[in-house]
């Protein structure tokens, strides 16, 4: 007959000191199916040991164990973890009951970790309970249940997924006289409905009730009787999982460690709370940056853009400040109309300035007179207040027509209603007043002169009498790459000229360069937010490592009653990411607020909250949840069963 537990020549022994203290000193010994064995002996003698090693919680130093026929020793930690989920069923002298659920829900973990169906699972644990005699109490938390009651949810607990072998440690010590002798009427019932029944105890009076008596001294057998009649032959224990698949073990286990994340979330607010802190800082400090940066990088580059950024300057000379004076009269308008007649050129427009006097009235004031084209206003992004730019027959006729800038509108005029049409003397010249422009608002600033435009033609054939321009800006197609447009600049200038007696100059390089400028401060931002999200996750290590010590015991417990070190992993670095995606939501939730407000103080920024910052934030939170709650959750998984149970 092949025995249900086989030990053959077990030792065991713990390090004191620099010697080792052997606890079992050679325990042989053989449980068949179906009978009830009391372990008997004193405090101190090695029965706890001898149980722990039966119930596949801790290893013997050395001996073989046999479970059926098969040796423990060649199970790995997720067999043995499904041994003790599906074969055994652990009562505790303390009960160990997780306080923080109900009866029911204590008696339903070994089956979550085995992947039973919530359903069949809830279904089961109560009527383990009832036929407990618990029907009323299935609710109730650990802490609302006198000690009978907590052992009799273990015993249902160590029923859930069958029990085949019932292994009890003092079952009764910490109980009084009637619910002890209770607690044994319920075992001696399970070994009549054909469970293997094994208790420890020093109890001489507990230990009468069971039909063989096993005793044991300073880690020794010395009395070892032979199975009643009536035992069974063991069934090997298959290596299928009893139960559902893989999946719906993950799916199961997934959920119960959501579940009890969230627990333990709750029942430390303030601890929790402060402890996302970290994260709600780093999560918003990130979000901010990237959405607040975005912006205030379109700002600038908006204002770049808006002076002009695919248009070209060319001047007469070498380079800025070349007065040389053969230069000087370098540009001519027929190469004005040459640029012009371009295909890739959007609109030209010539400068000939001169600072003169603007009178109007007793009204005498300093202004710069600038000759342009038509399209200047075009090329420099401006508005008119009144009136409009001057057109083609008044360019060509050199008009005496003026267009002013707020400025010089309000030095003339003061809080007159309407200018068009008004007469000033521009020089020497009259001129009639046709538009008044808005400069842009332009980051750089705009300039204290008085600025008023002429067609180059008036200003250059009335006023300066000179045939040459000042300067010639060009304003690119969009599309068309600026560079590109240089050279040909430069190259139909130089042929027409036969020299290359003016030089050219674009925006495109200050856009690149504040391009760079912005990207390198945003850079520099985001590593200040990454460092704050970096010490908002060391906070979480340094709590889920506080956890884990907090909750040794609840892991022991977990890991007697089948979880395996995997489930144990799973939970706490869920918990970890958990208390990370709840610092992220609300860090989201706080740079909303910072955008929000910003929005109110800078009317002008356009703060959108992009796809791509939500999922940096999501994606930063469960990564700083990964990363940091990989430590303590390993430190949880390596845990040993025995020595977790242990701690109190
Ligand atoms: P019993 O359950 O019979 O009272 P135990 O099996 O708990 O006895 O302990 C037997 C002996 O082993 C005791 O002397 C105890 O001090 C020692 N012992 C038990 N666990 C450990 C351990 N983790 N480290 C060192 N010694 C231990
Ligand atoms: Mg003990």
């Amino acid at each position: 007959m092949t025995a249900l537990l086989e030990l053959k020549d077990i030792r065991r022994s713990y390090p004191s000191g620099d010697e080792q203290v052997e606890v079992l000193k050679g325990v042989s010994l053989s449980i068949y199916a179906g009978e009830m064995v009391a372990i008997v002996g004193a405090s101190g003698s090695g029965k706890s040991t001898l149980m722990n090693i039966l119930g596949c919680l801790d290893k013997p130093t050395s001996g073989s164990y046999h479970v059926a026929g098969t040796d423990v020793a060649t199970l790995d930690g997720d067999a043995l973890a499904r041994l003790r989920r599906e074969h055994f069923g652990f009562i505790f002298q303390r009960y160990h009951l997780l306080s923080h659920l109900s009866a029911a829900q204590n008696v339903e973990v070994p089956a979550i970790y085995a992947g039973v169906a919530p359903k069949v699972r809830h279904q089961r644990a109560s009527e383990l309970l009832t036929r407990l005699g618990l029907a009323e109490r299935i609710d109730y938390s650990p802490a609302q249940l006198s000690g009978g009651q907590q052992q009799r949810v273990s015993i249902a607990r160590a029923l859930m997924n069958g029990g085949q072998v019932i292994l009890a440690d003092e079952p009764t010590g910490a109980l009084d006289t009637h619910s002890g002798e209770e607690v044994m009427a319920t075992l001696k019932q399970l070994r009549d409905r054909g469970h293997t029944i094994i208790i420890v105890t020093h109890d001489p009076s507990v230990a009468a009730q069971a039909e063989r008596v096993i005793e044991i001294r300073d880690g020794e057998i010395i009395a070892n009787p032979p199975p009643a009649p009536g035992v069974h032959d063991a069934t090997p224990i298959t290596d299928k999982p009893r139960h559902t698949s893989a999946l719906q073990q993950f799916i199961g286990g997934f959920k119960e460690a959501l579940m009890m994340a969230w627990l333990a979330m709750v029942a430390n607010k303030m601890r929790t709370l402060l402890t996302m802190l970290g994260i709600i800082i780093g999560i918003a400090s990130v979000v901010s940056i990237v959405v607040v940066g975005d912006a205030a990088k379109q700002l600038v580059l908006a204002d770049i853009r808006s002076i002009g950024t695919n248009t070209i300057d060319v001047y007469p000379g070498k380079d800025f400040g070349d007065d040389d004076p053969q230069y000087q009269q370098a540009l001519k308008y027929d190469d004005l109309t040459a640029i012009q007649k371009q295909p890739w050129v959007q609109s030209a427009t010539p400068t000939v300035s001169q600072n003169l006097r603007l009178r109007y009235g007793n009204v005498d004031v300093a202004a710069s007179a600038n000759g342009v084209s038509g399209q200047y206003f075009n090329v420099y992004g401006m508005t008119f207040s009144e009136g409009s730019t001057f057109n083609e027959s008044q360019l060509n006729g050199r008009a005496q027509v003026v267009i002013l800038d707020s400025n010089s509108r309000r030095q003339l005029f003061k809080d007159k209603l309407s200018v068009v049409g008004e007469v000033v003397l521009v020089g020497n010249m009259p001129a009639t007043v046709i538009g008044v422009a808005e400069e842009k608002q332009s980051m750089f600033g705009s300039s204290k002169v008085l600025r008023v435009w002429l067609p180059y033609t008036t200003m250059s054939g009335r006023i300066m009498g000179q045939s040459w321009l000042n300067s010639i800006t060009v304003r690119v197609k969009d599309g068309y790459p600026s560079a590109e447009a240089e050279q040909q600049i430069t190259r139909l200038l130089t042929l027409r000229h036969g020299k290359q007696d003016f030089f050219t100059w674009n925006m495109d390089g200050i856009l690149k360069t504040a391009e760079k400028t912005t990207r390198t401060l945003q850079l520099f931002l985001t590593l200040v937010a990454v460092i704050s999200l970096l010490v908002g996750g060391i906070g979480v290590m340094n709590i889920m490592l506080v956890s884990v010590t907090e909750r040794t015991r609840e892991i022991g417990i977990r890991m007697a009653v089948g979880a395996r070190a995997s489930d144990v992993l799973q939970q706490f670095l869920i918990e970890a990411v958990l208390v990370c995606l709840v610092g992220g939501a609300l860090g989201i939730s706080l740079s909303l607020l910072i955008a929000f407000t910003l929005k109110l103080f800078l009317p002008g920024w356009e703060i959108g909250f992009s796809p791509v910052a939500l999922v940096t934030a999501f994606l930063c939170s469960t990564i700083t949840g990964v990363v940091f709650g990989w430590l303590p959750a390993r430190n949880a998984a390596r845990l040993n069963p025995v020595d977790a149970l242990a701690r109190e």
